[in-house]
Parts: C-alpha cells; structure tokens; sequence
C-alpha cells in the first residue's frame, strides 16, 4: 500500500499537525496517522506541509488567452465581454483541446485537483452543431484527463441573447433550439469516476425561467451538481426585476434551482432577501475574487451568506490569475477594504471553501480532506522559500493564505497518482504548451 508521511499536514482543523502518515489504497485515502516522528522507510516524504487538493469551483477555460490582453484604459465588464466574444468566435475544437490542457496543466502546478468547467461554447460558428454535437464538452474531459485532474463538466444551458433579446452571431455558438434540445444533448455524456457531468444555468439573461426549471428538474433527478452565474453585475439585476419583477435568485428560486447541489456562482449584487434564501436552502456560492476584481463586478457579501447557512466556494473563472492562495485571501481583504472590519474570515474557513467546499460543489462530496475514505489528493508546498519565512506552527494556515502563492506549491498527487513533483509538471511542459496553445488560439 503506498504510504507519505507529511512534514506537516492540514487535516481540517484550526492547526496543521506534525509527522502524518498517510496510506492510500486505490487512489482513496485509507488511513491517516498524526505525531508520527519517523517516517517509516517505505513511506514517500513529504516535505513541507501537506493540503488536501483545491478545487477551482468556476472556469471558463479557453478565458486563460484574455491574460494580459484585455486591460485597456476605459471599460467594463461589457467592453471585456465584447473582447472575449472575438476570442470565442476563433475557436476549434482541436484549438480548444490543446488550450484546456495547457490551462488545466497550470492549474495541477498550483495544487487543483478538480475543475468545474462552466462550459457553453458548444458548436461551430455560426451556431452549426458538430457532426458530434458534444465535440467541445468531450474535448474538454479529454483536456483534463491529459493535464491530469478530475473535471466536472457544468454543461450551460443558453438560449437568449439577453432578456427577450435574440441571440447575437457569436452567442449561437452557445446556443441549444430550446431547454428540450439541451437536455437531450447533455444526456448523451457520460460521468466516470474523474468526471461529473453537472448542469449550468448561464444566467437569468441567457435562460427564460421555464428553460431554467426544466434544466434545474434535470439536475434533480440525478442529483447532479447546478451552477448559474448570479446577479455578478447590476444591469442583470434591473433588467430581470424590470421583465418578472424578482431577483435573478428569486428568479432561480421560483425555478426550483435552489438546494444543497446548487451552486450560485458570484452572487455578487444580492439583496437581503437573496441572501436569506441562499442560506435556507443551504446553497454554495462560488466567489471568484480575481476576476470580479478585474472586470469591476464588485465584492459579494461572503460573511452575510456564511451567517445566513451558505456554504463557499473558489473559483478563478477567467483566469486573470490561477491561484487558490489568492481567491482565498481576497475574500478577507476585499471584505476588508469595503467594510473596515479584520478578521471576518479564518483562514481555516477560507482554505475549507478552497478546498471541501469547491470539490462538494462539483459532486466530489468525498474529496477536499486528508481524511479515510477522501479521494487521495495530496498538495505539499514548500516552507523554505522567502514568502513563508518566518512561519511558526501555531500561525501556519494564517501564513499560508495571507503570504502563499501557486507558486510555492512542490508537488501535486492526484487521486493517488503523482502529478508534479519539485514545482514541475510529470508529463507536461506546461510553460511551452500555453506559450504554443495561446498563440494558436489567436492565429
Ligand atoms: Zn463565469
């Protein structure tokens, strides 16, 4: 039976723990052991400490080409969704492959294990259906099956260009008939024990509320992870007030979406009122701080939904950056700047929602913890380089995720296979595939 013994592991409490051992049988954790001193001569180890794998809970891959290019003086969200539409329209599904891996690649280097892929660039252009029409979604299992992580394909749902609005050219390549063709699309993909296939509302913009009952009945008859990006701006909100006279959550909620498998992603601009139905039906929201920093989205109420009974999730949705470390802190600090409070989020809390929580939310509720039972995802960063020097036992996890980077992240093992070893990718120059697969996509 493989076995590491951990330097120092984080097995969900307030405090990392000395000498663990950890055996793994058929990529799941079968024992762990505390205060173990010696690490027995069979046993591989783990220098440094030792976290369950991240989940990044909301990505739309082939956004990791908009890196850098998309910061131009003047603009908003709209002006960057016009910039990301020209990259959408340039895609293949041979284009995309090569793009997701390099992408998933990056996020194995920075200790995820599982991605939600928010996926809704299905066909060809000008909205024509590949001869396969799940070309892309199947493109996209394979993608992370070569960058060696688990995905879990949210399959979006989208049907309109905006409320009552038709669809623009490059949103038909988005687009199903209706709710009736979606799901006889998405029915056709099958999960595997590394892949979920989950359902996605996009929006209340792209989604009639009829279409999304029908998505969300989907879900719940396979208890399948439902994702929906909601109220991320203020013009979603107003323009879906002004058509149903509710929120887009009150939308969501009319729908039947809302339960322990629905995840809204954002959840940015909530009234009260959403955030009270949010935590009764014990829903999960997915915070993507990097990116609603960088499209001007705003800062979501994470302590109000915590308090309410929501649970929370990370994700790094366009990947301005791919950092688990930096979600998890920028839900503190960002609440920080707004509210001039400290300390409204352990860092505990914050690695629990980068980790449990996401992979919960993506239909691993068995994986996120280094815990018997869990899928065997082992996350070991170094501790002697110049970002952690200094850390002490007791203040750990606080250096962790107020000074870490991807960066600092030595090895990846992933449901008991070993991924990236001394920061390095076993299979994959990742370096060289996203410099080769970024320049593809922009040819
Ligand atoms: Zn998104």
């Amino acid at each position: 039976m493989p076995a590491y013994w951990c330097e120092l592991a984080w097995l969900g409490g307030e405090r990392a723990e000395g000498g663990v051992l950890v055996e793994v049988e058929g990529g799941r954790i079968a024992a762990v052991e505390a205060g173990v001193a010696t690490p027995p001569p069979t046993a591989t180890r783990l220098d440094g400490l030792t976290l369950p794998g991240f989940a990044n809970a909301h990505s739309h891959a082939f956004h990791r080409a908009l890196r850098g290019r998309v910061q131009r003086a003047g603009g908003s969200f709209w002006t960057w969704r016009e910039d990301m539409y020209e990259l959408a329209g340039r895609l293949d599904p041979e284009a995309y492959l090569r793009l997701a891996r390099a992408t998933f690649a990056e996020m194995a280097l920075a200790g995820i294990t599982a991605v939600g892929e928010f996926h809704y660039l299905h066909h060809g252009p000008g909205g024509e259906p590949y001869a396969d029409p799940n070309e892309i979604g199947t493109a996209l299992i394979e993608a992370a099956r070569q960058a060696g992580i688990r995905i879990a394909l949210l399959d979006a749902c989208y049907l309109q260009g905006g409320i009552g609005e038709p669809l623009s050219p490059v949103q038909r390549r988005f687009a199903d008939a209706d709710a009736d063709a979606w799901v006889a699309r998405v029915g056709s993909l099958a999960g595997a024990d590394d892949v979920r296939i989950g359902a996605a509302i996009h929006s209340v913009r792209a989604v009639d509320p009829d279409s999304a009952a029908a998505v969300a009945a989907w879900a719940g008859e396979r208890s399948a992870p439902l994702h929906a990006h909601v109220s991320e701006q203020p013009a979603e909100n107003e323009a879906c007030v002004a058509a149903y006279g509710l929120t887009p959550t009150g939308v969501l909620e009319r729908a039947g979406a809302l339960g322990e498998h629905f995840t809204a992603v954002h959840a940015t601009h909530l009234e009260p009122g959403d955030i009270a139905a949010l935590g009764a039906a014990r829903c999960c929201c997915c915070l993507c701080p990097t990116t609603e920093r960088d499209l001007a989205d705003g800062i979501g109420p994470a302590t109000e939904l915590v308090r309410a009974g929501a649970s929370l999730a990370l994700g790094s949705d366009s990947h301005a950056v791919i950092d688990s470390f930096e979600e998890a802190r920028a839900v503190e600090l960002d609440e920080r700047l707004a509210s001039g409070e400290r300390g409204r989020h352990r860092a505990a809390a914050l690695l629990r929602a980068a980790t449990r929580g996401g992979h919960a939310a993506l239909g691993w509720a068995d994986a996120g913890a280094i815990e018997p039972g869990a899928v065997a995802d082992l996350v070991t960063v170094r501790l002697d380089g110049v970002r952690l020097a200094g850390w002490t036992a007791e203040t750990m996890l606080e250096s962790l995720v107020f000074a870490a980077t991807a960066a600092d992240v030595d090895g990846v093992v992933c449901g008991g296979r070993e991924l990236v070893r001394d920061g390095a990718h076993l299979e994959l120059d990742v370096g060289a595939e996203l410099r080769e697969s970024i320049a593809g996509a922009w040819a």
